[in-house]
């Protein structure tokens, strides 16, 4: 007997983009999530009138008609829509020795830079060239129309010729690292180091490391949507994700944590919860990382041991050090919402705690923190080995938050005098809440060096979302990754009924 159609274990991003789009195809979905707040990485929670963001706030394409967010695109096929702020600057970049505004437009964005070094602008402008031709390339194929089986070459060839076509000249950068493109187009160190930091942001990874399609698809977003910040917090995307998935017929269990996929003759067939209640289905999602699916939840003799220990073997990006306050407004004119700020230009931006990420969302949306209070969450790389809960833990956390002190003072010098709420997060609170190995941000695969695996598992029926499979990390591309895991398990006809409808 079956319960349902679909399980998938987990709600972030990747897990309710699956699940939605799979109860909106018609299949009967359960959504099974291990904490009391839905979101995984994009959560919000509240604590004393402030809602805070516990990963995620920088975001665009996500109500523009022309987006070509893959968040955006489930929205619109589950029928939702949130409200957004938009701004710019998109945020300050803060180096020792100067800092800047950064802003969405590309031309404004050189203007900057060119008052730093006049040579490395031009140099930025052949960078951004290279890849915004690679961006007007992809744009004419929807992420919703993909899938992650050999039929999308009969999608693409029957529905995308011409837009396949203006791939093709590109198909070499669509396989390079944004290293590559760099270095055929940018020898100025400064904005070599601006590009690596970009990039850090992105992908934990420095422009070696990441890929070029992702970076296109953001500089292309950015200059052409804009920046925005949704309003109510990370939190409203999530909320608008859910009401999707409940208006199509499926559900969400919440505290409902899954301990293990049940596999019987090399197929999955639903999972036990912690509790001990079995769910019965014959397709199984999981939205936990590839660390948690095939360590926690799957017992060693359900997977080929070379294919495990390769899968268990992907390198990871850090965990992190969080600080979350609440802190007083008065007198705080002109403050922008986010910052980076790097400490030492001698030492890598790689290196934890010495970049360090600023987001204060109540400067566009008041509504966050009480009246006269803003919201503030900063957050730097930080390795989880020699974390413990011991005697010193206390210690620890105070000293490590210290960096992330310092970056917020170069924004709000007596920062430490505004404090009403202060709650420091290590990388044990973070693996804690949001159920991820080792708090880890996601897999450090580098570009050339491999690709991020497929939604597909060895195990018949066992399928994977989110931020370890491909495309990889942040919420455009683990929301394509629900996508892709969704079309591959209906007849290509579905999707093209489900882009027809949306055309109108
Ligand atoms: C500090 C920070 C800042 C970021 N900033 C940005 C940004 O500005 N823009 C951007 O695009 N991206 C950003 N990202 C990246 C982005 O948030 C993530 O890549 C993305 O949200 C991950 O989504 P996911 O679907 O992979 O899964 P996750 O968010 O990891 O969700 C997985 C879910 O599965 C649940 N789960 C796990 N195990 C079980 C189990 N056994 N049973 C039941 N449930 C389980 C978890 O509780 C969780 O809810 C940021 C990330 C962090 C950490």
């Amino acid at each position: 007997m079956q319960d349902s159609d679909v399980i998938v274990i987990g709600s972030g991003i990747g897990g309710l983009c699956a699940a939605g789009l799979l109860a909106r195809y018609g299949k009967r979905v359960v959504v099974c999530e291990s904490h009391t707040i839905s979101g995984g990485a994009a959560h919000s929670f509240r604590r004393r009138g402030f809602e805070f963001d516990s990963g995620p706030s920088f975001y665009c394409g996500l109500t523009d008609t022309q987006s070509l967010n893959p968040l955006k695109q489930v929205l619109d096929v589950l029928g939702e829509s949130i409200q957004v702020i938009s701004y710019d600057p998109l945020g300050h970049y803060h180096f020792p020795e100067s800092a800047f505004a950064v802003y969405s437009n590309a031309q404004r964005y050189r203007e900057q830079v060119a008052k730093v070094t006049p040579q490395g602008a031009r140099e930025l402008q052949q960078f951004e060239e290279r890849l915004l031709g690679l961006y007007e390339a992809m744009k004419g194929i929807p992420t919703l129309a993909l899938r992650a089986d050999w039929q999308v070459i009969l999608v693409l060839l029957s529905r995308y010729l011409p837009s396949l076509i203006k791939i093709l000249p590109n198909l070499s950068l669509v396989q390079a690292s944004v290293g590559d493109v760099m270095d055929a187009t940018v020898q100025d160190p400064w904005v070599r180091r601006l590009i690596d930091l970009e990039c850090f942001l992105l992908s934990g990874l420095k422009a070696h490391g990441t890929i070029a399609p992702e970076v296109a698809f953001m500089l292309g977003e950015r200059s052409r949507a804009g920046v925005e910040y949704p309003v109510g917090g990370s939190g409203a995307i999530v909320k608008a994700l859910v009401r999707g998935l409940e208006r199509w017929g499926g559900k969400l269990r919440m505290g409902c944590h899954v301990e293990q996929i049940l596999v019987e003759s090399g197929k999955a067939v639903g999972v036990r919860l912690q509790k001990g209640e079995v769910l019965k289905a014959p397709v199984v999602i999981s939205n936990a990382t590839i660390w948690d699916t095939y360590n926690q939840l799957l017992r060693p003799e359900d997977l080929p041991a070379s294919y495990r220990k390769v899968a268990l073997n992907t390198p990871k990006v850090e965990s992190f050090m969080h600080l979350h306050l609440g802190i007083r407004a008065a007198g705080l004119k002109n403050l922008t919402g986010h910052h980076v700020v790097v400490h030492d230009s001698s030492q890598e931006i790689t290196t934890p705690g010495n970049t360090c990420m600023i987001s204060i969302p109540s400067v566009w949306d008041a509504t966050l923190a009480p009246e006269g209070h803003h919201v503030v969450h900063a957050y730097t790389l930080e390795p989880y080995a020699g974390w413990e809960r011991n005697n010193s833990y206390e210690h620890k956390k105070q000293e490590k938050a210290q960096s992330l002190y310092r970056a917020l003072e170069r924004i709000i010098p007596d920062i430490r005098d505004r404090i009403v709420l202060e709650l420091i997060g290590t990388p044990l609170t973070h693996a804690h809440y949001l159920r991820r190995y080792q708090g880890t941000y996601g897999p450090a695969i580098s570009a050339g060096k491999g690709t991020f695996p497929s939604t597909h598992t060895p195990i018949q029926g066992l399928y994977r979302v989110g931020d370890s499979t491909m495309p990889g990390i942040g919420v455009p591309a683990v929301a394509a990754s629900g996508i892709l895991c969704a079309n591959s398990l209906v007849q290509p006809q579905q999707t093209a009924e489900l882009l027809d409808n949306l055309k109108g």
